[in-house]
């Protein structure tokens, strides 16, 4: 942090104005008998803060900071007209980041990992960072850079056409949300009409969310398996006829360990630990509806459709070792554990679907 003398002295300077105007304002309330404690508690905060705006160079707290009087415990003594003096001993409040900084991926990071330890939720590290990520947690890489937002959110870069209530709107916030976050910077005595924004400005939308794409398999069901023709060239062609499931599920994998568990806005799977080369088991019988490569990140993928309203999907295998139209039967071995497609180690990434809506797999297997 850079530190100079000067800046110091004019910190002290403000702090002892401060000061000079808190004790004005204690001589005021002195007299004011209807005022809550709690509401003197908030102003003396808004006093502080205003002090702590005004700091961004603070060099050595312990000098500068302000002890204010506990006023609460104090209000019979202040009601009979002793004044207690200010002591130079407490803690100035910290301002909360509101600027986006940079974050650059280690090796064993991940989205979520991430996401916790600047306290955000794993959908705003994809949010502010789409253009890297795609909204595909899987391309992470060690060594890119991120964008870690200043509070849960969405990040978003103005275009010329873009109007402030259509942005709010996209985002499901009020444009005073977008307009009023100090991160943003305008001019707070402008209208929402009155502010201009200039294309290419990043914006911070507090609050903001909008749906991340799934670049997981469709739904493939026995009866349209074609449609999956967009998702790679391991897609099925016919209409299969088949095993039917039994309506209950076993572990894909001889190792129950996850890696990485269900979240239902950013990664609608499990994934489950295990060595290049493990068997993958079926999780029930069913008909093969893709088999091959995806285009979309999952590597070799298998996805069988259980006939039954369930579907599972395979992802990152190292080998593909049934056909479309094939019959499988639940614990049977279909393929090989890998690490192909955009995945940072060998593990199984394992999908449910029931009736078209992608379901916690760990509810479901035994
Ligand atoms: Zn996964």
């Amino acid at each position: 942090m850079p530190s100079s003398s000067s800046s110091s002295v004019k910190i002290t300077t403000l702090v002892v104005n401060g000061l000079a105007i808190t004790s004005v304002f204690f001589a005021g309330v002195l007299g004011w008998e209807k005022l809550q404690g709690n509401d003197l508690d908030l102003n003396l905060a808004a006093t502080a803060t205003a002090i702590t705006t005004a700091t961004p160079t603070v060099q050595n707290q312990s000098q500068i900071s302000v002890e204010l009087p506990p006023i609460a415990a104090n209000w019979s003594q202040r009601a009979i007209g002793i004044m207690r003096t200010a002591l130079m001993d407490t803690d100035i409040p910290s301002r909360p980041r509101v600027d986006v900084v940079t974050y650059t991926v280690e090796q064993g990071d991940s989205v979520f990992s991430i996401a916790d330890n600047h306290g955000l939720k794993p959908e705003t590290v994809l949010w502010g960072n789409f253009e890297i990520l795609e909204d595909n947690p899987q391309f992470l890489k060690t060594g890119q850079s991120l964008n870690i937002l200043p509070i849960n959110g969405t990040y978003y870069e103005w275009t010329e056409s873009d109007t402030i209530d259509q942005v709010a709107a996209f985002f499901k916030v009020e444009p005073k949300t977008i307009l009023e976050y100090s991160g943003n910077r305008f001019d707070l005595t402008l209208s929402a009409e009155e502010v201009e924004i200039e294309s290419g400005t990043w914006l911070i939308v507090p609050g903001g969310s909008r749906p991340i794409k799934d670049w997981g398999p469709p739904a493939i069901t026995r009866s349209n398996p074609a449609s999956a023709a967009f998702y790679g060239p391991g897609h099925c062609g016919a209409i299969y006829e088949g095993a039917i499931g039994t309506y209950t599920s076993v572990w894909p994998t001889p190792s129950h360990t996850l890696t990485q568990l269900y979240d239902p806005v950013v990664h609608r799977a499990i994934d489950i630990s295990g060595a290049e080369g493990n068997a993958i088991f079926a999780s029930d019988n069913g008909v093969v509806v893709y088999a091959g490569w995806s285009n979309w990140g999952y590597g070799y993928l298998i996805v069988i459709d259980h006939g039954t309203g369930w579907q599972t999907a395979y992802a990152h295998l190292s080998a593909v070792g049934v056909t479309c139209g094939q019959s499988v039967y639940q614990g049977t071995r279909i393929g090989a554990l890998g690490n192909t497609g955009n995945s940072s180690g060998p593990h199984l990434h394992f999908e449910m679907v029931f009736n078209g809506a992608k379901v916690n797999p760990l509810n479901f297997v035994q």
